[in-house]
């Protein structure tokens, strides 16, 4: 079974919606006009139940099968928010709101999704539930979060959730996945330096808190080179140094901030702690201070063993086994469907966009080739998840 010929049939229509999306993006949780889309082509596909209003803007519609004997619930899902870009496509269907972009493919992930309720709504060849989720604030937001803590999982009763994400550079039609850590937990932090400050040329008489950030710079990396297992994933990066405001005085205080990046939450809770052991200490050797606030922010997306495997079968079955690779090397950059991969198991898999512009570039646009291929996976998924017997 490989592409669906039913969206093929859709194809135009569903890249009609995309447009629609792609001309109207909308910010973190102010997805309105979107998330009334999403909700009126739900209730018109006949689904049997639209919700509106979870984690603040979400939407989620629920799809019965022919039967429900298996009484499976499978949630599938998909972002809604757009980014603060302006945008320089220069396309039909370029953004009409200023300084905000869908340079992320969101746009082409609610078509998608959207197109697969529609022909599961009107097939309903599958035995027990499929709940489809479009969230709000993907984008530093963390809608994912807000949906699961306003009782997503349990209200619809979801047992497993499945995401998606389109992926520029791979070959149109190609899947990529992997069991475990696929994207990584980004948290920040910032160190507050206090020394004594004084005359550039009398440093005896203060301590001088440059000299002070500039060896925690140094010595933060050995977190990483020297107390991370080398075999393990870990990016620590000071982003930020700020000092003094004179060429003749030396400064009371400094502040420096970064990055922490992981794909295990083991190895973040171990950096998390290095840097906290490690920055007052040496802090204290110069005879200064030093305070560091760590803010944990999107967790690991840790791809769930046998859901990804049954994942990658799948994407095997909508593209062949040679465009399938289910050991891809994981990115370190973040995702908020971690959130709802730590309340449920299931697998996030990326879709080959072909040769386009990269996420988050001004130039950005989704591939509506890549339509048929997304909303087959997701109905081949429930199909043969859920097979009516
Ligand atoms: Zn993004
Ligand atoms: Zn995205």
């Amino acid at each position: 079974m490989p592409v669906i010929n039913r969206f093929a049939e859709f194809h135009d229509e569903i890249a009609e919606w995309r447009r629609d999306f792609h001309a109207h993006p909308e910010l973190m949780y102010e997805v309105h006009r979107t998330a009334d889309k999403v909700a009126e082509l739900l209730r018109g596909f006949g689904v049997d139940e639209v919700v509106t209003g979870i984690g603040r803007t979400g939407v989620v519609g629920v799809i019965k099968g022919n039967k429900n004997g298996s009484g499976k619930v499978i949630g599938l899902r998909s972002d809604m928010d757009a980014l603060p870009i302006h945008e320089q496509t220069n396309k039909p269907w370029a953004s009409t709101n200023t300084g905000k972009m869908h340079a992320c493919g969101h746009d082409g992930h609610m078509a998608m999704l959207l197109g697969a309720a529609r022909y599961l709504a009107e097939t309903r060849n599958f035995d027990g539930t499929v709940v489809v989720i479009f969230q709000p604030a993907e984008e530093g937001g963390a809608g994912g979060k807000a949906m699961v803590e306003d009782g997503l999982m349990d209200r619809f009763g979801i047992q497993e959730v499945y995401g998606m994400h389109n992926f520029p550079g791979e070959e149109l039609g190609s899947f990529q996945t992997r069991p475990g850590g696929l994207m990584a937990a980004t948290d920040e932090f910032t160190i507050e330096i206090e020394g004594v400050g004084g005359h550039a040329a009398r440093p005896h008489v203060a301590v001088d808190p440059v000299v002070v950030a500039a060896h925690l710079v140094i010595g933060l990396q050995t977190i990483v080179s020297r107390n991370v297992d080398p075999v393990e994933s870990a990016v620590l990066t000071v982003t930020t140094i700020n000092a003094g405001d004179a060429f003749n005085v030396i400064a009371r205080t400094a502040k420096l901030g970064g990055t922490v990046r992981t794909l295990d939450e083991n190895i973040r809770d171990q950096v998390e702690k290095r840097i906290a052991e490690l920055v007052p200490a040496m802090a204290q050797s110069f005879g200064a201070t030093a305070k560091v606030t760590y803010h944990r922010g999107y967790p690991v997306t840790s791809n769930w063993t046998e859901q990804t495997a049954f994942a990658a079968s799948i994407a095997a079955k909508v593209a062949g086994e040679d465009r399938v690779d289910a050991n891809y090397p994981p990115s370190m950059g973040g995702e908020d469907f971690s959130y709802m991969l730590q309340a449920r198991p299931g697998a996030f898999v990326f879709l080959g966009q072909g040769d386009t512009a990269d996420l988050h570039q001004d130039t950005y646009d989704f591939n509506d080739e890549v339509i048929p291929h997304g909303c087959s996976y997701w109905a081949t998924l429930v199909e043969t998840a859920m097979p009516l017997k």
